[in-house]
């Protein structure tokens, strides 16, 4: 069935000297989950460099909309690509908040991703706001909906969803396993509208204050294939303590 994903985003946070003591501890270790880290742009070729022929899979924090040319500051998919790159996240909330970013641009780095043989690690998640007016759902099954329309169950099968209230990032504050587990099997249901096989599937992580001391409960949530781990990401033990739920 579905194999857990844990995944590190790294967010603005890294040096040389991090990077490398971070995954060659990470690497040192043996996960029965998939793991994988996001770290800023500047290390990624290093990144994939230190984890060599291990079973860490190294992925970008963005990509452009893009394939090629004048978009200066920009990074496409074929570059993420051919420094090894096997993933990146598309569409953080950190990046539709801070950085405006649509569901119309989520879908064309998608589309980048998958077309130069990257999984895209979609992010989805409310606001409190949203939450406490009782749309959380809506507004979740409307960043998705372009996805689903547009993209075939081939594309699909590259795609890996995460669902991060918003509240939750960076906050302290988890969901709870049940709140977690509600949005994931409401997640899964609109992939089973689209085809049963897809929503069989597809990993859907969780983000949001992912921590050692929360992670085994969260995952044993049926509908919870892993997480997205910020802040406990940058330290190697507690994020191998998290691999390891
Ligand atoms: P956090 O961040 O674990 O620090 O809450 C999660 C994320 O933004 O991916």
């Amino acid at each position: 069935m579905r194999r857990l994903l844990v995944a590190g985003n790294w967010k603005m946070n890294a040096s040389v000297a991090q990077t490398e003591a971070l995954l060659s501890a990470l690497c040192a270790a043996e996960f029965s989950c998939d793991v994988a880290v996001f770290p800023p742009f500047p290390y990624l070729a290093q990144a994939v460099q230190t984890t060599g022929n291990s079973t860490v899979r190294v992925g970008a924090q963005n990509v452009a909309s893009e394939s090629s040319g004048a978009f200066t500051g920009e990074v496409s998919a074929s570059m993420l690509a051919d420094v090894g790159c096997r993933l990146a996240l598309v569409g953080h909330s950190e990046r539709r908040s801070l950085y405006g970013e649509t569901d119309a641009q989520v879908l064309e780095k998608t589309r980048q991703l998958l077309a130069n043989g990257l999984t895209a690690v979609v992010c989805v998640g409310e606001t409190l706001e949203q939450r406490q007016a009782g749309r959380e759902e809506a507004v979740v099954a409307e960043q998705l909906a372009l996805l689903l329309r547009e993209l075939s169950n081939y594309d699909w099968r590259n795609i890996v969803l995460a669902y991060e209230p918003v509240w939750a990032i960076g906050t302290g504050e988890t969901a709870t396993p049940e709140q977690a587990q509600a949005m994931h099997a409401f997640i899964r249901s609109l992939l089973q509208e689209k085809d049963p096989a897809l929503a069989a599937a597809t990993r859907i992580l969780y983000g949001g204050s992912v921590k050692a001391a929360n992670a085994a409960e969260l995952f044993a949530q049926p509908d919870i294939d892993g997480g997205l781990v910020g802040g406990a990401s940058l330290d190697a033990t507690e994020f191998s303590a998290i691999c390891q739920a």
